[in-house]
C-alpha cells in the first residue's frame, strides 16, 4: 500500500511528533511505501493567491475556482502545489496529524487544503463525494487534543467530538471522495502519565498495523 502522511505540529519533540514517527516507521516497517508532508519542517507555504500557480487565466481579477481549472487543464500549478497533488494522487492511504487547534485543524495544514484540494484537479464537474476524484483512496486524522475525553462526549464541555471533525471529515475528505476511517484521538496527551503516553503510541502502532482490515465511517449527517 502507498500511505502519505502529512505532520502539523511545529514541534519535532512534541507528542504529535512522536505520534507522526510512530506511523512512519511503522507502516514502512510492514512494508508499505510512504511519504511524508512535515509541513513546519519543509516550511509548507499556507498562504492561497497567484503563487499557487505558474499559469494566468485572468490577470485583472484573480478567482482561485477559475485558474484551479485552468492549471488543471494546462498544467500549471506551482512546484510545491502539484508534489503534493501528486503525493495525495499517488497514495492509498493518507493520515492526516495534528493537534486540535482551535475546534480544526492548524492554519498551516488548512493551507494546505486550500491550495492543494484544487477544484478541476480533486473535485468539480459531477466529481463529488462517492464520485470524488479520490474515490477507493482512504484517509484517516490522528488528533491529539488538550481537553479530556469527557469533554468531548455528546453533551459535554466541548460538545461531540463527531461534530468538531465534521466538517474536515465530510467538507474536506468525503466531499472530495476519500473514505474516512474513525480517527484516532489522543485525548490530552499533557494530562496522561508516561506511562499511559506510551501505551498511547503503541496503540497506534497496533492499530496500524492492520488498517487494511478496516471499513470507512459514515460521515452522514451527524
Ligand atoms: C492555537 C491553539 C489552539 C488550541 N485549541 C484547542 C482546542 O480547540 N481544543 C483542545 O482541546 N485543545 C486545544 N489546544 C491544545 C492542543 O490541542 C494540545 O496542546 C495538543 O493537542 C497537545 O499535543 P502536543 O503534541 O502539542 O503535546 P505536547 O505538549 O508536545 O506533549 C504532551 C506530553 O507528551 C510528551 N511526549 C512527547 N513525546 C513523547 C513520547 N515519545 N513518549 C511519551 N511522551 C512523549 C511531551 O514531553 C509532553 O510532556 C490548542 C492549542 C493551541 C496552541
Amino acid at each position: 500500500m502507498n500511505v502519505f502522511i502529512i505532520n502539523a505540529h511545529p514541534e519535532p519533540k512534541s507528542f504529535n511528533g512522536a505520534m507522526f514517527r510512530t506511523a512512519e516507521e511503522t507502516m514502512s516497517a510492514a512494508g508499505h511505501s510512504v511519504q511524508v508532508s512535515d509541513l513546519y519542517a519543509m516550511k509548507f507555504d499556507p498562504v492561497s493567491d497567484r503563487r499557487n500557480f505558474t499559469t494566468v487565466k485572468n490577470a485583472d481579477y484573480f478567482k482561485q475556482q477559475i485558474e484551479e481549472m485552468h492549471a488543471t487543464e494546462v498544467g500549471g500549478f506551482a512546484p510545491d502545489i502539484e508534489a503534493e497533488l501528486r503525493k495525495a494522487e499517488s497514495c492509498d492511504l493518507m493520515i492526516w496529524q495534528f493537534p486540535l487547534w482551535w475546534f480544526g485543524v492548524p492554519a498551516i495544514l488548512k493551507g494546505w487544503v486550500d491550495r492543494v484540494f484544487a477544484m478541476g484537479r480533486t473535485y468539480g464537474g459531477d466529481r463529488f463525494y462517492e464520485n470524488g476524484v479520490f474515490k477507493g483512496k482512504r484517509a484517516l486524522l490522528s488528533v491529539t487534543t488538550g481537553g479530556p475525553a469527557e469533554a468531548y462526549r455528546p453533551g459535554g464541555f466541548n460538545g461531540d467530538i463527531n461534530s468538531i471533525l465534521r466538517p474536515i471529515h465530510r467538507g474536506m475528505l468525503r466531499f472530495t471522495g476519500w473514505d474516512v476511517l474513525i480517527p484516532n484521538i489522543v485525548y490530552g496527551p499533557v494530562r496522561l502519565s508516561e506511562d499511559e503516553r506510551l501505551a498511547s503510541l503503541e496503540a497506534w502502532a497496533a492499530r496500524l498495523r492492520t488498517i487494511g482490515n478496516e471499513e470507512p465511517m459514515d460521515v452522514g449527517e451527524y
